[in-house]
C-alpha cells in the first residue's frame, strides 16, 4: 500500500519505518527542513533503539522516503497518518493546532478519495472536526478514522512491531478493511484488532495514560506514607504486584512522572471533562501528587543539610526516562530548577540527553560526558534517571571523588544496607 505519515518525531518516523518495513512504500512529510535533510541520508535525529537501523534499510530498499512536500504524501498515498504534536494549551486543552491545519491543506490538496487517520493523541470529537475541515475544501470522498497510538518511548520499534492492541476508530467497513490490513502482520500469533467508533478508540487512549499516571501517582503516595509509618516501599509494592487484578507493573514509586504524554494528556482530559459539566477529581489529584513528589528528593537533600546554599550537587539522567534523549517535562529538569533556586550548584550526566539539556538549560549546569566525572567535588549525588549504566557503579570509586558520600536514589535502584557498608548515607523514596 502507499502511505503518508505527516510529521517524522518520536511517533511519526517510527510508524513511518515500521510501516515500510511490512512492505508498504511510506512517504514521510515535515515541515523541518534539516530534519528532512538529515533522515534522507539515514541520519535519526532522536534516540529510539533500533530506530535508525529500520531507517536506514527501508531507504535503500526505497521503500522510505522523506519530504517537506504535503501534496506528494496526499498525491501518492491513499491512506494518510497524522503524527503531528498536539500540545496543551494555556487552559490545559490538546492544541490542534498543527491537525486542523494539515487537515485543512490535505483538503486543498487532494485529487483521490482518501484515508485520514489521526495517530496524535486527540480528544473526543477531534475525527468530527477534522472531517468538517476537510469537507469544507473539497468535495472528493474521503474517510476519517481515529488509531491511537501505544508505543513507550525507548521500545518503540518493539511497541509497534509486537502491539499490544491496535485500536480503529470508524464505522466505515471499507476503512476498517483496510486499517486491518495495514497492521495485520503486526499481530500473527493473536489478532489484538480492536474496531470501535471513533470516539471510544480516541477517549481510550487518554484513558490509558491517565489510568497509567494514577498508578505512579498512586504509589508515590504509598512511598511517602511508607517513610512516615516505618514501611519498606519495596516490600509493599511486591505485596500489592502479587494480586493479578492490580499486576506487578507501573508500580514503582520515583521522582513523578514526566514525558511529553502524561502530563499534557492529564491535562487535556480534565478539560475534556470540565468542557462537558463533569469533574474528573482524580486527575487532579494525580496531577499534585506529581507536581509535589518531583521535589521530594530536594526537599530531603534540604532537610538533611539545612542549606543548599553554595553546595554542590551531581545529577545522574536527565531524560524522563531511560533509552530516550527526550527532556520534554522531565523530572530532572523541576529537580535542577529546585537545586539551583536554593543556591546550589549542580553538574550533570546523561547517556544520550546531553545535547538537549544544553539547549534547555545552558550554562544552569555543567555537563560531564563521564558520570564519575560529574561527581567531583560533589556534596551529593541525585540519582533521577535509572539508566542500566547507573545500576552497578564503583562505589569505592564514588566515595574517593564526592566531598559528602550522600546518595538521592530517586528511583530505589540502589541496596540501602550495601551503601551504608560502603560508607554512604542514602536516601530513597519510601524506604
Ligand atoms: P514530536 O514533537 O516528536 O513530532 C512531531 C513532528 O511533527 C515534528 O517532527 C514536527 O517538526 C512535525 N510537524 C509539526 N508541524 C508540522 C506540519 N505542519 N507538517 C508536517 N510536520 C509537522 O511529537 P511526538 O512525540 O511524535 O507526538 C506526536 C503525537 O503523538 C502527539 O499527539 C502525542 O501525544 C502522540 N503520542 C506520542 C507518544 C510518544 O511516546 N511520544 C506516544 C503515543 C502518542
Amino acid at each position: 500500500m502507499k502511505l503518508g505519515v505527516i510529521g517524522t518525531g518520536y511517533v511519526g518516523l517510527v510508524v513511518g519505518a515500521c510501516f515500510a518495513e511490512s512492505g508498504n512504500d511510506v512517504i514521510c512529510v515535515d515541515v523541518d527542513e534539516k530534519k528532512v535533510r538529515q533522515l534522507r541520508r539515514g541520519i535519526v535525529p532522536i534516540y529510539e533503539p533500533g530506530l535508525e537501523e529500520l531507517v536506514r534499510k527501508n531507504l535503500k530498499e526505497k521503500r522510505l522516503t522523506f519530504t517537506t512536500r504535503l501534496k506528494d504524501a496526499v498525491d501518492e498515498a491513499s491512506v494518510i497518518f497524522l503524527a503531528l504534536p498536539t500540545p496543551a494549551n494555556e487552559d490545559g486543552s490538546a492544541d490542534l493546532r498543527y491537525v486542523l491545519d494539515v487537515a485543512a491543506k490535505i483538503g486543498k490538496l487532494m485529487r483521490k478519495p482518501r484515508i485520514i487517520v489521526t495517530k496524535s493523541t486527540v480528544p473526543v470529537g477531534t475525527a468530527e472536526k477534522i472531517r468538517e475541515v476537510i469537507r469544507r475544501e473539497t468535495d472528493i470522498e474521503f474517510d476519517v478514522v481515529a488509531n491511537p497510538e501505544f508505543l513507550k518511548q525507548g521500545a518503540a520499534v518493539a511497541d509497534f512491531m509486537s502491539p499490544d492492541r491496535v485500536i480503529v476508530g470508524t464505522r466505515n467497513p471499507e476503512s476498517a478493511r483496510i486499517m486491518h490490513e495495514l497492521y495485520k502482520p503486526f499481530m500473527r500469533t493473536s489478532d489484538r484488532f480492536m474496531l470501535m467508533d471513533e470516539r471510544s478508540a480516541e477517549l481510550s487512549k487518554y484513558a490509558a495514560n491517565a489510568l497509567l499516571a494514577t498508578k505512579i501517582s498512586f504509589m508515590n503516595e504509598i512511598a511517602n506514607l511508607c517513610e512516615r509509618v516505618g514501611a519498606d516501599v519495596d516490600q509493599v509494592r511486591r505485596g500489592l504486584g502479587a494480586d493479578p487484578r492490580i499486576g506487578a507493573q507501573f508500580l514503582f514509586p520515583g521522582v513523578g512522572f514526566g514525558g511529553s504524554c502524561f502530563p499534557k494528556d492529564i491535562k487535556a482530559l480534565t478539560k475534556t471533562s470540565h468542557e462537558v459539566g463533569y469533574e474528573f477529581r482524580i486527575l487532579k489529584a494525580v496531577e499534585e501528587v506529581n507536581q509535589q513528589q518531583k521535589i521530594r528528593l530536594v526537599e530531603k537533600a534540604q532537610a538533611y543539610f539545612g542549606s543548599l546554599r553554595g553546595k554542590k550537587f551531581a545529577v545522574w539522567g536527565l531524560s524522563f526516562k531511560p533509552r530516550t534523549d527526550d527532556l520534554r517535562e522531565a523530572p530532572s529538569l523541576a529537580i535542577i530548577h529546585e537545586l539551583v533556586k536554593r543556591g546550589a550548584n549542580v553538574t550533570a550526566h546523561d547517556p544520550v540527553a546531553i545535547k538537549n539539556a544544553k539547549e534547555l538549560l545552558g550554562r544552569m549546569v555543567t555537563f560531564f560526558d563521564n558520570y564519575y566525572d560529574a561527581l567531583k567535588g560533589a556534596d551529593g549525588l541525585f540519582l533521577v534517571t535509572e539508566w542500566n549504566d547507573f545500576r552497578h557503579p564503583d562505589f569505592d570509586r564514588m566515595k574517593t571523588l564526592m566531598r559528602t558520600p550522600v546518595i538521592f536514589d530517586g528511583r530505589n535502584i540502589y541496596e540501602p544496607e550495601l551503601l551504608k557498608q560502603h560508607g554512604f548515607t542514602y536516601f530513597g523514596i519510601g524506604r
